[in-house]
């Protein structure tokens, strides 16, 4: 058993909340150790999540842009070959160049990194089994918890990664299957299944609710769900799998509807389970301690990030809030700020959210639906890529950009875009909702021609006078 000297911080978990925390804790002249138990840096992000899958949705749009779009640009290919080992390859280079760079910057901030398992034994004392064998006590004056979250199951179905997959399986999948149910129509769901889809599979998604990601704006969901339509992928909503049998060659689904009816039966060659994905907090030794979860196994915490036991923190996956990799980031930098006794701070109200698809959705603030049920008077300014220069000479002209204001002040306070590009393109939309701008402060800050962006520069134009181009 080794010892180690105190710290003033020790961060377990090393995905985007923790080894972002880690390196703003020394930045900060914080002393700081990080201990992951997974080998590589970066967490579930890095590893099996936002990368493998970015990775594999450009690859899989290249191919399909090659097969399909390419000749009426004029440039022919010959025949157009899938080379599942290679596309694999090109993502694991992705994924291992970023986790190594990672450790890059552990070791220019200073950061200790200690491969292993950590369990805290008391308040400020972290005992972590070494990936190398035998243990080693950390001691810190602050621990933060930042061990994010695991994939859901459902009950009566087992995930045994080659015929019923997570999203882990269903990011290394050997061969395109030929059918592949998705279930639950959220966005990891929505962007494996174009993956796959773009290959060759056909793909259904089953869903339970009535609706495909509800988080987002009703208007802009449903000429997405016909966008995927047209690409070919069907969904079954308002369905709920009964029992998966795995046991023949492929895979037999029963549905219901989810309000209850005559069953059906699905085939598939692949299931893939994508119906969330719950905080992963075992072996962390937190029962013992006494720390505090919600019903949903969540870590509570207070404003500082601290949950009920001093000196123990949560952040990222966790804890409440949405389950993305900058949300965990923000959390991170806020909650080692504040450790250092500076003001730290997260905006809940302007984390974006993005569904890499093609084309891509994407969205800030308040959807047209929460804006009408807290009862403000709002106008809503739209502007279609059909209208837009730039998505017309490229030949990607399908969505739209639609921001809602409020009608009194003009503030933004929403916006949702459909159409190529729509993760960059909303970080103006971030900015202004960061900052509390008006739709005519948008509308009047010049936009480079010919832009994706102006499309929301005219979409905020129309939400108090009209677009120019529309
Ligand atoms: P994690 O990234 O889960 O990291 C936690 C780490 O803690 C893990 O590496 C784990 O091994 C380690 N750990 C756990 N327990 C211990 C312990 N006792 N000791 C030591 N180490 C431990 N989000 C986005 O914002 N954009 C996307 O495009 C996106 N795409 C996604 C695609 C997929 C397929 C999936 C599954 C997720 C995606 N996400 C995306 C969500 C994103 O991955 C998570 O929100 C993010 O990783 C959460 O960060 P975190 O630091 O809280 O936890």
């Amino acid at each position: 058993t080794e010892h180690d000297d105190q710290s003033d911080v020790v961060v377990i978990g090393g995905g985007p909340g923790g080894y972002v925390a880690a390196i703003k804790a020394a930045q900060l002249g914080l002393k700081t150790t990080c201990v992951e138990k997974r080998g590589t840096l970066g967490g579930t992000c890095l590893n099996v999540g936002c990368i493998p899958s970015k990775a594999l949705l450009h690859s899989s749009h290249m191919f399909h842009e090659a097969k399909h779009s390419f000749a009426s640009h004029g440039v022919k290919v010959g025949g157009v070959e899938i080379d599942i080992p290679a596309m694999m390859a090109q993502k694991n280079k992705a994924v291992a160049g970023l986790t190594k760079g990672i450790e890059g910057l552990f070791k220019k901030n200073k950061v200790s990194y200690v491969k292993g398992s950590g369990k805290i034994v008391s308040q400020g004392e972290v005992l972590v089994d070494l990936l190398e064998g035998g243990t080693k006590t950390l001691k810190a004056k602050n621990i933060i918890i930042a061990t994010g979250s695991a994939v859901k199951s459902l009950p009566g179905i087992t995930i045994d990664e080659k015929k019923i997959v997570s999203s882990t399986g269903a990011l290394s999948l050997p061969e395109v299957p030929k059918k592949l149910v998705v279930i639950g129509a959220g966005y990891i769901g929505l962007e494996m299944g174009s993956v796959w889809g773009r290959l060759g599979s056909e793909v259904t998604v089953v869903e339970f609710a009535d609706t495909i990601v509800p988080s987002l704006d009703a208007e802009i969901r449903s000429s997405f769900q016909r966008t995927l339509e047209k690409q070919k992928m069907k969904f079954k909503l308002k369905t709920k799998v009964v029992s998966v049998d795995a046991s023949g060659p492929g895979v037999k689904l029963t549905l219901e509807p989810s309000t209850g009816g005559e069953q059906t039966v699905l085939e598939a060659d692949v299931v893939l389970v994508s119906a969330g994905r719950i905080p992963y907090t075992e072996g962390l030794g937190l029962k013992e301690i006494g720390v505090k979860m919600d019903k949903f196994g969540r870590l509570e915490v207070d404003k500082h990030f601290q949950t009920n036991i001093p000196g123990i923190y949560g952040i990222g996956d966790v804890i409440p809030g949405p389950m993305l990799a900058h949300k965990a980031e923000e959390d991170g930098i806020a909650c080692v700020e504040l450790l250092a006794g500076k003001p730290g701070h997260v905006n809940y109200d302007t984390v974006p959210g993005v569904v890499y698809t093609h084309p891509e959705v994407a969205s800030v603030g308040k959807t047209e639906e929460q804006v009408k049920a807290l009862g403000i008077s709002y106008a809503v300014g739209k502007f279609p890529f059909m209208a837009n220069s730039r998505a017309r000479t490229i030949d990607d002209a399908e969505g739209l950009v639609k921001i809602i204001a409020d009608k009194e002040t003009d503030k933004v306070l929403g916006v949702h875009i459909m159409g190529p590009n729509a993760g960059e393109l909303i970080h103006e939309a971030v900015l202004a909702l960061e900052y509390g701008a008006s739709s005519e402060d948008i509308a009047r800050t010049c936009h480079g021609h010919p832009t994706l962006s102006e499309a929301v520069k005219e979409a905020a134009l129309a939400t108090h006078s009209k677009a120019i181009h529309f």
